[in-house]
């Protein structure tokens, strides 16, 4: 393997300004489970790994618990958000999507953080994340910024990230009571696996009944990036839920898709199933919301 320098700095400065000296011969490594196979493999040969890992307050899932904002700072590992209790009871999008990453050691060391950064069509961090219409912190020498994550992605392996800029945080909005969301990773066989597809859907139903008041749908693997299918939303929101419209709404988002044919799987393929994935996403959203 090809021998690099190894930079630990112990504040968001100091990191940023050592990217800012070495330029492209710098990367950033938090788990380190996308740089390091990317080196073996000679897709990337950085002379300095700048470490990320022993800058404080990077870590951690902190909800408020008045306003239900959540708060995860980049290096929290997937283990943490699978093993976290606020995650799995006020999340559970995010916590079906966590739990699924890898193995429970790739799970121990990788980062969402890293997962966002890395900006594969396939990263399954990103689609519940935008369903929850995140936002991302990014630090750099011309200061702090906010995007929506949504609009973090420019394209696979590309983001609005600026050259020595961290990602420091993902910020949750609170979400509207009555509200349920499921993520569903959909690959071949259950192992570790890039997903052929991922789905996530988020509904809001109104008091006492099922009229949907908001929704999202997020799709992965359907796109260069990431994607939200807005159509599908529209015609979600207003409609009392059963399983026709959820249906519709299945057929409007596969519509909406832009899969396309790879080893993993064929457009059509995929199409069908962002129809069939909306739907069973969607019962399985009205389902916990039944159960809170
Ligand atoms: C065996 C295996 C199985 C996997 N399975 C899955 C899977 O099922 N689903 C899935 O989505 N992914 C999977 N991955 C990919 C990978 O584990 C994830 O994308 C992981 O979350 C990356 O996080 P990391 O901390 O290891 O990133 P790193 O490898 O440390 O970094 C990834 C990239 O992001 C940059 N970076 C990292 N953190 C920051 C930051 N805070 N600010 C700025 N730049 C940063 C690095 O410079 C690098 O370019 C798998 C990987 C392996 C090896």
């Amino acid at each position: 393997m090809r021998r690099f320098a190894y930079l630990i700095p112990k504040s968001l400065d100091e990191a940023v300004s050592l990217v800012e000296a070495h330029g492209e011969k710098a990367r950033y490594v938090a788990g380190g489970t996308d740089v390091l196979v990317k080196i073996r493999e000679g897709k990337m040969a950085p002379d300095y790994l700048v470490s990320l890992r022993h800058i404080p307050g990077l870590g951690g899932i902190h909800r408020d618990p008045h306003t239900g904002e959540l708060r995860i700072g980049a290096l929290t590992t997937h283990r943490m958000l699978e093993c976290s209790v606020e995650i799995r009871r006020h999340f559970p999008i995010l916590h079906d999507a966590v739990s699924n990453i890898g193995s429970v050691q790739i799970r121990n060391v990788a980062t969402i953080g890293g997962n966002l950064v890395n900006a594969v069509p396939s990263a399954d961090g990103a689609v519940p994340l935008i369903a929850l219409d995140a936002r991302v912190r990014l630090y750099g020498t011309k200061g702090e910024r906010e995007v929506e994550l949504l609009h973090f992605f420019l394209g696979p392996g590309q983001t609005v990230l600026e050259r020595g800029e961290i990602l420091t945080e993902i910020l949750v909005p609170p979400l509207p009571p009555r509200t349920g969301g499921a993520y569903i990773k959909w690959a071949r066989r259950e192992a570790m696996e890039l997903p052929i597809l991922g789905v996530g859907v988020l509904l809001t139903v109104e008091e006492g009944g099922r009229r949907c008041t908001r929704a999202r749908v997020a799709l992965g693997v359907a796109a260069p990036t990431p994607m939200r299918a807005l159509e599908a939303e529209r015609f979600l929101e207003g409609k009392v839920l059963d399983a026709e419209v959820l249906e519709e709404a299945g057929r409007i988002a596969a519509e909406e898709s832009r899969v396309r044919d790879s080893v993993r799987g064929a457009a059509w393929y995929r199409r069908e199933m962002v129809r069939v994935l909306v739907r069973r996403m969607g019962q399985k959203c009205l389902a916990r919301i039944g159960e809170a």
